[in-house]
């Protein structure tokens, strides 16, 4: 493992960042948004959480995080001020342009690391893009996913504003935080019941705004949410997703490696 004085790119020198695309070409893309998260959290928490999940598995895997940049697409939070979205053709685009020109100069594989469900349909657009036409190895992780089945029992699930995402901006900036100024959360049940439709694999309405999930823009219990708690999570959902990505990089590698397999095959009958 090197010694790398941090995983950001943009933090690295051009030497450094040469020296361990050679030594391993893994490339991660933390996948994010700014959008309203009620009174106490930040416009940019989908995109801390992110990169810093991001930055704690490229350490553990030894790679370099890439300045994806903060936006994503989030039309259904432009009723509320502190939202920025871009268009899913945009977002793509930045997507691909900003991952070949690692590829350009070796990264091999990539992990998309995403942090808000609104970025879903682009990525995957874009992550077999990346694949067929630049020949990248890609695994998309959509890390508050991972964060709902580890933390989601204990935290209320994963909610728009809620106590994981709390917990993830605390682990990242805890000056951000505003635990002081949590109010008018959304009723809990009529946001579980649409956050569950949508989530959904067989039926999948479309909604327009996110105020039909929360009529206040947000809704969650994050009154109970620390520093701790947060640096806790940040280990275990990094360490998930490490083990979980070494594993499928390594399996993808060895089912796409070429034709040995379809030769291997036919010897078998
Ligand atoms: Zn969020």
């Amino acid at each position: 493992m090197s010694q790398l004085p941090s995983r950001y790119f943009w933090e690295l020198t051009q030497p450094e960042i040469a020296a361990q695309l050679r030594r391993n070409p893994l490339v991660i893309l933390p996948a994010g948004s700014v959008e309203q998260h009620g009174p106490h959290l930040p416009t940019g928490t989908d995109i801390f959480a992110s990169n810093v999940i991001g930055h704690a598995v490229a350490e553990r895997m030894d790679g370099l995080v890439l300045p994806g940049g903060p936006l994503g697409v989030t039309p259904m939070h432009m009723p509320y001020e502190g939202t920025i979205t871009l268009s899913p053709e945009t977002y793509m685009n930045v997507v691909v342009e900003t991952c070949v020109s690692t590829a350009k100069h070796g990264a091999k594989y990539l992990l998309v690391l995403n942090w808000h469900e609104g970025n879903i349909p682009s990525l995957a657009i874009a992550a077999e893009k990346l694949h067929r036409d630049h020949g990248m190895t890609v695994l998309i992780v959509q890390a508050c996913y991972v964060a709902a089945e580890l933390y989601g029992n204990e935290c209320g699930g994963l909610t728009h504003g809620g106590e994981i995402e709390a917990l993830a901006v605390l682990a990242y900036r805890p000056d951000l935080v505003h635990l002081d100024r949590i109010d008018y959360s959304s009723d809990h049940s009529h946001g579980r019941k649409w956050d569950k439709l949508r989530r959904t694999q067989s039926y999948q309405p479309v909604l327009r705004d996110v105020r039909t999930i929360a009529p206040t823009g947000w809704y969650g219990a994050p009154q109970h949410a620390t520093v701790d708690k947060g640096m806790k999570m940040l280990n275990d959902i990094a360490d998930a997703i490490a083990t979980e990505s070494t594993e499928l990089f390594r399996m993808l590698d060895q089912a796409q490696g070429g034709t040995a397999e379809i030769k291997h095959l036919k010897v078998g009958t």
